[in-house]
Parts: structure tokens; sequence; C-alpha cells
């Protein structure tokens, strides 16, 4: 009892700042500017096209321009990061003219990673059928699936660019799958999505199911490339916690929705093995929302039948697309 106590007691105390805070990401998301940040000093310089807004920490208002005062609700430096009041935060939106509902992101490309391809196949399972041999290979299961899920995409985002690393049985490098991800050109405000898709292997012929992998949070990636932001670089470090924290958010998000859709298309006959935290290289290194599927175990003889099914491969592309436009949804929803 005495717990529930103090349990409620703190949340009291500390849910209105951070129910009606906004967080310096998502403000400069929606703003598009570039901010300035003197450390010593606790000052901050917002600005964008001609308009600059200083503001310290601490301070209830803030300066437009150099000469008018705008009273407004303070900005908190805590522990290294920068919180804003909602009110401190609608002062911002109304100078850099951005409408607060609405969400500003948009999902922009959706990189499509088929695992292996060409001298590699992945895993692989013989079949005999009449006498002859007939191999399952994880590189064409994938393949089939991302061929598929790309023109249902195309279909559905025409105005969105829907790529994959490789488009027929070749062998693209871990290196050239990952700078295909990472010079993709994205604007403030646009995201992008990376998704890796693998069939399963084991040892062990009964493990059986799906899962789905997603980067682990205390992996340190270089988000904010210093040679191309435009505010102080004393901020981003700052900036590169906020956003990886983000990025693991919306993979986790993404890990969820499609793992759902997994267990709606293909029934509680097949295991949902949840959802894994690794530093695959593949998607380690890029600088966005990014998952790794594994749609089923060629080492499985039941999955390995099923994934020789057409219609079954038309049941994983499915979940996947069903989850994809759910995460689209959201994206491009979120803070309304
Ligand atoms: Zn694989």
């Amino acid at each position: 009892m005495r717990q529930f106590l103090l349990t409620a007691l703190v949340i009291l105390f500390v849910s209105p700042l951070h129910a009606e805070s906004v967080s310096l990401e998502e403000l400069l998301q929606k703003t598009g500017a570039a901010l300035m940040w003197d450390a010593l000093g606790h000052k901050g310089q917002f600005s964008r096209d001609g308009n600059t807004v200083v503001f310290r920490a601490g301070d209830p208002w803030m300066v437009l321009n150099g000469r008018q005062l705008l009273p407004t609700g303070t900005v908190i430096e805590e522990q290294g990061r920068l919180i804003f009041s909602r009110e401190a935060a609608d002062t911002l939106y109304r100078v850099f003219g951005i409408q607060k509902n609405s969400s500003g992101y948009r999902l922009k490309t959706i990189l499509l990673d088929p695992g292996h391809g060409g001298r590699d196949s992945g895993a692989i399972r013989h079949w005999k059928s009449d006498g002859v041999e007939i191999p399952l290979a994880e590189k064409d299961v994938v393949l089939e699936i991302s061929l598929q899920l790309a023109d249902k995409l195309k279909r559905l985002y025409p105005n969105k660019s829907i790529l994959l690393t490789r488009g027929q049985d070749v062998y693209p490098t871990l290196e050239e799958r990952v700078n295909m991800a990472n010079k993709i050109d994205l604007a403030q405000r646009e995201g992008m999505l990376y998704i890796s898709i693998h069939a399963n292997a084991s040892l062990n012929s009964k493990a059986e199911g799906y899962e789905v992998w997603y980067l682990p949070k205390n992996y340190r990636r270089n988000v904010v490339d210093k040679s191309t932001f435009s505010g102080d670089s004393a901020i981003v470090p700052i900036i590169n916690t906020l956003w990886e924290e983000e990025f693991t958010h919306e993979s986790i998000r993404l890990a969820d929705m499609i793992l759902s859709n997994f267990q709606h298309q293909l029934g509680p006959g097949v295991p949902n093995r949840g959802r894994r935290e690794e530093s695959w290289f593949v998607v380690r290194n890029a600088r966005m929302a990014s998952v790794l599927l594994e749609v089923g175990f060629i080492t499985n003889p039941n999955e390995a039948a099923r994934l020789r099914q057409p219609e079954y491969l038309r049941k994983i592309t499915l979940a996947i697309y069903n989850g994809i436009r759910e995460f689209v949804d959201y994206f491009e929803k979120k803070g309304r």
C-alpha cells in the first residue's frame, strides 16, 4: 500500500511536466529549424528562413529576431536534454508557421532487402520428387516474397519510392546493401523503412515459426552526420541520442505490427517466435527504422513443405504488406 501511495505521488509530480512537454527532436522535425546551442550559457537559438528565436533554459520568455519579447512556457535542461513546455513549443510552431495538429511526417522510401542471392543460397533443403532432387533455397523463397511485396506496395503507394536491394538472383554484399540504404536522401520530417527478409535454419529440425529482429536499444549509431548538420555541433550528441531512441522505438512498433499480421494470416498452427533483439550487420549500419524478418524454417520438414506452396508465400507477403501499411498510417499520423 505504501508503495502504491509513493508511486501515485511520483506520477502526480512528474507527469504534468512530461505529459505536456515536447521533445527537441519533435520540434526540430516539425519546424525544420536549425538549432545553435551554447552549452556554457545554457542559451539556444532556433533559426529558419530569416527568423531567429533565442531562449535560455529556465526563462519564461523567448526573443524573436532580436527585438520582440515572446512570453512562453519554459524550456528545461535536464541531464543534458532539452525539454520544451507545450506553450514554448506552440510559440515556436507559430513563429515558423507550422500547424501544430498535423504530423508533418512522411514515409518516403521503403527498401526491401531479400537476403542472400546468387552464389549464396542461404538455408537450403533438397527434396526428392519422382527420383529427381529439387532444392528449396532461402534465396529463392525470400526473393519471391520480396518481388510480390514490392509490387503490392507500388500499387498502394504510387508516390513513395519502393526499392529492392536485388530484384533477381544476384548477390549484393552486405556493405553494398547498407550503402544503398544510406545513400537515400531524406529531407526534414521524412522517414524510411529498411526491411530485410530471410528464412531460417536450425540444427534442430523441430524448430518452426516466424520471428522478427530489430536493433537493440543500447547500440550507438551515428544517426546525425556532423558534416551535413546545419546546427551547432555541440547539440549533435543530444540529437543523436534522441533520434536513436526514436528509431529503436519505431523499429519495435513495426516489428510488432508485422508479427501480429503474421499471426493473423498464418493462423495458430504456425508458432510465433516473437520479437528479438540483435545487432545484425545489415540493419545495424542503416540510418532508419529497420527490421529483419525470418519467415520460417527451411530446415523443418513441415514448414519447408509450406514454404514450397505459392499460396503460403502469398499469405506471408500479405502479412508483411498489412504490417507495413499499419506502420505507415501510424507514422504519418503520429503527433495528431
Ligand atoms: Zn538468411
